[in-house]
């Protein structure tokens, strides 16, 4: 399979995609990655989806994932 296709953005260093599409798969993978991990290791599965796609102002669409430590705004 071709590798997602992908690029620095201006607005960060982050990964970008040129469309939604591009970013959900590379999205779909990196959960694939991570409920494999889950289950090798004997953690429940569902709580590690964390990871979103947005799209920034320059057109392009990022990864994100929003820890569980940062959603219940628990201080640094
Ligand atoms: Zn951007």
């Amino acid at each position: 399979m071709k590798p997602v296709e992908w690029h620095t953005c201006a607005c960060s260093r982050k990964r970008a995609f040129a469309d939604r599409h591009a970013a959900e798969k590379a999205l779909g993978k990196a959960q694939a990655k991570r409920d494999r991990h889950a289950e090798r290791h004997g953690v429940r599965r569902g709580i590690a989806r964390e990871h979103r796609v947005y799209r920034c102002d320059h057109d392009r669409y990022h990864l994100t994932k929003q820890s569980r430590r940062t959603y219940h705004g628990a201080p640094a």
